[in-house]
């Protein structure tokens, strides 16, 4: 993949508690920075009939097993194969957080987001716990590290942080609640009072969520701080795949300014970059989680935004125009949609069509330096190859990513 391409990675997580106990069969095989999965073994022919959910199973008895190449291939599943050594959150952190980190030090803006179906490791990657912290914490921890080590007086940094949610279509500060007069409107059926704001599009900076929180950060612990504080707010809700599952896109952003001052002429010169991370909505069809009521509702409108979000990846693939080396199976028919390969820019990308690809606009095909987290389950054979096939597609989205600087005076 080229310098301008998406980062796209896979990993899979461990057997969760039930799934060992239901004797689940591993499905995923990863080798250097290939993934496979392998069709699950059909069921006895007597109890395919008797087992619903699983009656698709016989039909997949010739499937052949699937490949596909990414920038790595994280195994996190178990510590059993010497030949797919166990990937931990420091790992991860230091084939995809660092290198983002440093972009942003050149002044490039960067977006991580993980993807797939809840109970994936999603939040496990990007947040993790106080004993494993993932990405998030991790740059935080980092960033402020960087800063302090910095010995060039000339320079100086400043942080800023912001964490909003999406959810249901709707934009929530997540950070609001830290500020006294917060006008609190009640956020639904989960019943939490959160700030519910406008997405705008400014000329120059591109969207932007209006009247969004964003606080003066010096510290690590001062960021975590707000960190903490932000996931308390995020909505949960119990679904039938997941005892909490989260209903919603969560964006973390942190932007640094640093100002470098020349000492002879004292002309300044301004470099900003922005530092997005995001811990998408469970990527499930809404019919598997068996929800009803306002929990389908609630999933229509996840689906909008996560709908969405694979049309406006699917016509940025192809207006890459061509296929990501080694890619299988790009479906004809989406190209003929796109008016065919190598016909450029012919398609307009559906940005507007959900809040979420409204505000990621830059992150998905403009100025940032982007990677995408495939999170799968080892086991769940329909969602792990769709979610492996999304991450495949994502591959050939090229981004244009410019150093952000301003010669001040
Ligand atoms: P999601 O955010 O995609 O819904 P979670 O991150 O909550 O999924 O992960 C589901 C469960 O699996 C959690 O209990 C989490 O701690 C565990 N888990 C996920 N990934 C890993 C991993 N790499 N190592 C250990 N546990 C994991
Ligand atoms: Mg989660």
């Amino acid at each position: 993949p080229g310098p301008g391409n998406v980062k796209v990675v896979v990993r899979v997580r461990p057997f969760l508690p039930r799934e060992t106990a239901k004797e689940c069969i591993n499905l995923i095989a990863m080798k250097a920075n290939t993934t496979t999965i392998n069709p699950p073994p059909p069921l006895p022919v007597s109890t395919t009939a008797t087992l619903s959910g699983h009656r698709q199973l016989s039909t997949r008895r010739n499937m052949e097993p699937k490949s596909f190449t990414f920038d790595h291939s994280f195994w996190s599943c178990d510590h059993k194969s010497p030949a797919s050594p166990y990937a931990d959150q420091g790992h991860v952190y230091d084939c995809v957080g660092r290198e983002f980190l440093d972009h942003n030090m050149e002044g490039y803006h960067t977006c991580i987001f993980a993807y797939g179906q809840t109970g994936s490791g999603k939040s496990y990657t990007m947040m993790g716990s106080e004993a494993e912290p993932g990405l998030i914490p991790r740059t935080c921890t980092d960033l402020f590290e960087r800063i302090e080590k910095m010995t060039n007086a000339n320079v100086t940094c400043t942080v800023r942080v912001s964490y909003f949610e999406v959810y249901n279509e709707q934009v929530r500060d997540l950070l609001a609640t830290t500020k006294p007069d917060a006008p609190a409107t009640s956020g639904g059926a989960h019943g939490q009072s959160l700030h519910r704001l406008k997405v705008r599009e400014s000329p120059t900076e591109g969207p932007y969520v209006e009247d969004l929180s964003e606080f003066s950060v010096k510290s690590a612990n001062e960021v975590l701080k707000y960190l903490g504080s932000g996931n308390k707010a995020r909505s949960v809700a119990a679904t039938k795949m997941n005892d909490v599952s989260s209903r919603s896109h969560a964006v973390f952003t942190l932007v640094v300014k640093q100002v470098i001052t020349d000492p002879v002429t004292d002309a300044t010169e301004e470099k900003t970059s922005r530092i997005r991370l995001v811990d998408l909505a469970g990527s499930e069809r809404a019919n598997s989680t068996g929800a009803t009521g306002q929990r389908l509702r609630e999933g229509s409108n996840i689906n909008k935004s996560l709908t969405t979000l694979g049309r406006v990846i699917a016509a940025l693939a192809d207006n890459s125009g061509g296929d990501a080396p080694g890619s299988p199976g790009k479906s004809p028919s989406k190209r003929k949609a796109a008016g065919g390969p190598g016909s450029g820019e012919s398609v307009v990308i559906p940005y507007r069509d959900s809040v979420l690809t409204w505000l990621l606009k830059d992150s998905l095909g403009g100025n940032s330096r982007t990677a995408m987290v495939a999170c799968i389950s080892p086991t769940d054979y329909d969602e792990t190859l769709s979610t492996l096939r999304y991450a495949d597609q994502a591959k050939s989205i090229k981004t244009r990513a410019v150093v952000n600087q301003d010669i001040v005076s």
